[in-house]
């Protein structure tokens, strides 16, 4: 593809800039508002479903679809159900996603088309129903049959999915938006094996992925589970940073995998949703039993309740999810800083992807705490500092 690549800056140039830092500020705080927006109309659009008797209105309208293959259980009521409360919520924050796909066009962090742009939200809007529908079936189906235990067996069959999906999603999900190649064996992929070998790992494999298509932003990962697990590398990183900074991202990519970070997040993410389904099942034993606000426990009616108590239960959780996330994250700096001993290269790639990813390094305390899921690089940029004290 024809594309404009700025030449790697020499190392000495490489320094935090101040006016994309005041862009930066401006960029997230409008994303910001634009989420709470949708999360506001989502809100309001519960509490009509919950308070004005519209639940019972589609429940009664969906009445006709009575297939019943497990006595209590109507799998298509709750499909309908699902779909007409997703797809109205989708039309109407449509608005809202459109302006955030000007809006990174405008700050030249997208580079999406948007014909290129609505594929991608279509393909993610039918892999969401697609999987919201499997989990909310399974719910109504074990609300139905096991009206008592349904939250441990759900909880289970999550653990169970999860892993299934961390496993298929880097070759399953991910290629359906990008791209994979193995990275050419060269320079870097000697780095790679040399950390790995020191560390008596190894690493599965080594891939670019074509994220210039879309984004000027650059990104590393590690991602898969057993047979899938892999590096990968956005393109736009191995244009413009050097091969020595390049190999601490790719450290701390292995220090994520040497400390077993994908199983430790599915393994806490998943007692965290228990929790939360043993709460929802406390809710809807009140609302039926008690307060006989619904003709039962899997009625179709429930599902904006179940709604309501997810999103309500994520929004809380979300603090808790992003400390553990910030939390791995600083080990896998420490690990880089460690394996390598690179603290200069280090805290250069830091300050590339925070010019490059448009990342205000030093967001308000308490914005940090309820968003952001790595440390500000503010912070990492510290903790490298701290490091060089230190050794
Ligand atoms: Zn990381």
């Amino acid at each position: 593809m024809d594309m404009e690549i700025d030449a790697v800056q020499p190392a000495q140039q490489v320094e935090i800039d101040q006016e994309r830092q005041g862009k930066a500020k401006t960029y997230e705080r409008v994303r910001r508002r634009l989420s709470y927006i949708s999360m506001g109309i989502g809100a309001i659009g519960v509490c009509l479903l919950l308070f004005t008797g519209l639940a019972g209105w589609i429940g009664d309208r969906l009445h006709a679809l009575g297939w019943q293959p497990v006595h209590g259980w109507f799998p298509l009521q709750v499909m309908c159900f699902f779909l007409i409360v997703m797809l109205v919520y989708e039309i109407v924050t449509a608005p809202i996603g459109y302006y955030g796909f000007t809006l990174s066009r405008r700050y030249g962090m997208s580079v999406m088309t948007l014909k290129s742009w609505l594929r991608d939200l279509f393909v993610g809007l039918a892999l969401e129903l697609v999987l919201g529908i499997t989990v909310l079936e399974l719910i109504y189906w074990l609300l139905a049959a096991q009206p008592d235990t349904w939250w441990l067996w759900v909880g289970l069959v999550l653990l169970f999915f999860s892993v299934i999906m961390a496993n298929l999603a880097p070759v399953l999900l991910f290629p359906l938006f990008y791209k994979f190649r193995p990275m050419p064996e060269g320079d870097l992929t000697r780095r790679l094996l040399a950390l790995a070998n020191r560390a008596n790992t190894r690493v599965r494999g080594v891939y670019t992925f074509d994220m210039s298509r879309k984004t000027t932003a650059a990104n590393a990962a590690l991602m898969g589970l057993g047979n899938t697990r892999r590096i990968v590398l956005g393109d736009t990183m191995l244009d413009r940073y050097t091969n020595e900074e390049i190999e601490v991202v790719l450290a701390h990519e292995l220090g994520h995998h040497v400390h077993h970070d994908i199983w430790k997040l599915i393994l806490s993410q998943s007692l965290i949703t228990l929790g939360g389904l043993y709460l929802a099942n406390l809710v809807f034993h009140w609302t039926v039993e008690t307060q006989h606000l619904y003709a039962g426990l899997a009625d179709a009616a429930t599902i904006p309740l179940l709604l309501a108590l997810t999103a309500l239960f994520g929004f809380i959780v979300m603090p808790l999810n992003n400390g553990i996330s910030r939390y791995v994250e600083y080990q896998a700096d420490h690990y880089a800083l460690q394996s390598t001993g690179m603290v200069e290269p280090f805290k250069r790639a830091m300050t590339r992807m925070a010019n490059q990813n448009l990342s205000d390094i030093q967001p308000s305390p308490l914005i940090e705490f309820l968003f952001y899921d790595h440390p500000p690089i503010g912070k990492r940029l510290k903790h490298a500092d701290g490091y060089m004290e230190r050794t």
